[in-house]
């Protein structure tokens, strides 16, 4: 691995002391600076560099903590998955989604999570680090990137924020890999510079957890407009104990009344996230990736958290609060015995809700067929 130094997140002073450094006259500095705000991977995109200058750069010198290793496109390429090599060899994932409002970058906030849900994939091998605020930020310029180079058009300064046709990032989602509130304070710089550098508007800016309450109370505390969306998946904590073993630690109670007062705060609308799962017909119950034998003592088996009664009961938790639940149809993961509903039992599920008083949507997957929708994201 490379020990290279890293030029993006040098200060214009260093920048341009690096660059005379190598004989070169300061202006060098600001051209450099403009092409990495714009996420250039390396210095041979550097058009306006001359040639000799390029390959110097690159002989001494990288753009970013990150480099693409693998880019996959989905069959309608409106979604495009980067796998990146950090310095030190880890691998993580970030996904770029083209929307009608937008485009929008899935951020990992860890390598790996020490979370284990049991639908995940993210969590199979374990957490392996925290990312650094750099590393955050790499993944939104290397999206930022893939937006400008694809675009032959005006230069990005041009470009109206909000317009689906424009090539600048516009909505960030920290919905990768691993947990943000266990990354709080590199992930609060990043989202600093998010706003203050790359101009992503607070208010869109969505952070998902699995409910750790001391990261929700910090968010909280810090006051930022964000949106805040919580990976709930269960009415009630005999289920999603069994689901998410953070939910021993936190359960549903503290974590809700945490993302309650963050929403008062913040005056956003607090995301419930709600997967959709049951255990196929045929599926080994017993398989040790759904749960211990004491929580299936507890439950009914099959496993599932889609039936209506267990709508009635997430409505009762939510009713008279500003929150939409976004409920995602479960995404098949190879090693996890859980599959979606049918489409009846998702739209029975999302009609006993709204009749309970409660906002509710269901998600558009994007980037399935690359491997990129939420939960299965891994290092492939
Ligand atoms: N750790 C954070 C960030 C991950 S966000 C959190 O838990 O919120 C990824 C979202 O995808 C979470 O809501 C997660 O629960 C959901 N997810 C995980 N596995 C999934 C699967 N197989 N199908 C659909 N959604 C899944």
């Amino acid at each position: 691995m490379t020990s290279k130094p890293i030029l993006f997140n040098m200060t214009p002073a260093e920048l341009e002391q690096f660059v005379t450094g190598l004989g070169e006259p300061k202006f060098r500095a600001k051209q450099i600076s403009e092409w990495i705000s714009r996420g250039a991977p390396d210095f041979s995109v550097m058009k306006n560099l001359p040639e000799p200058l390029r390959q110097k750069l690159n002989d001494s010198a990288q753009t970013m903590p990150a480099t693409i290793d693998k880019r996959l496109e989905s069959a309608d390429k409106q979604t495009v998955k980067f796998l990146l090599a950090m310095a030190d060899g880890q691998k993580i994932e970030t996904v770029l989604m083209r929307t009608s409002y937008g485009n929008s970058v899935c951020v990992s906030g860890q390598a790996g999570c020490a979370m284990g849900c049991k639908f995940c994939a993210s969590t199979l091998l374990g957490l392996h680090r925290n990312l650094t605020m750099n590393e955050m930020i790499a993944q939104v310029l290397v999206a930022q990137w893939e937006l400008y180079s694809g675009a032959n058009s005006r230069p990005i300064s041009q470009k109206p924020n909000g317009d689906p046709n424009n090539n600048e990032v516009s909505h960030i989602v920290v919905m990768g890999t691993g947990e943000p509130l266990q990354n709080t304070e590199n992930l609060r710089g990043f989202l600093e510079y998010a706003n203050s550098k790359l101009g992503i508007s607070w208010r869109r800016i969505t952070v998902s957890t699995c409910g750790i309450v001391p990261g929700i109370a910090e968010l909280t505390e810090w006051a930022r407009p964000i949106n805040l969306a919580i990976s709930l998946h269960a009415p009630n904590d005999t289920l999603r104990s069994a689901l998410m073993p953070i939910n021993n630690k936190y359960p549903i109670a503290e974590v809700l009344d945490a993302a309650f007062a963050n929403s008062e705060k913040t005056g956003r609308q607090l995301m419930i996230e709600y997967i959709l799962l049951e255990t196929p017909v045929g599926a080994n119950v017993n398989s040790p990736d759904l749960c211990t034998n004491s929580d299936r003592a507890n439950l009914h088996s099959p496993l599932r958290n889609c039936a209506p009664e267990q709508a009635v009961e997430l409505a009762a938790l939510l009713r008279g609060k500003n929150v939409m639940v976004n409920l995602i149809p479960m995404n098949a993961v190879a090693e996890r015995d859980f599959a979606a509903p049918s489409g009846n039992a998702v739209h029975r599920f999302q009609d006993t809700l709204i009749q309970s008083g409660v906002h509710t949507r269901i998600r558009r997957e994007r980037g399935a067929d690359i491997g990129s929708a939420c939960g299965q994201l891994r290092i492939k």
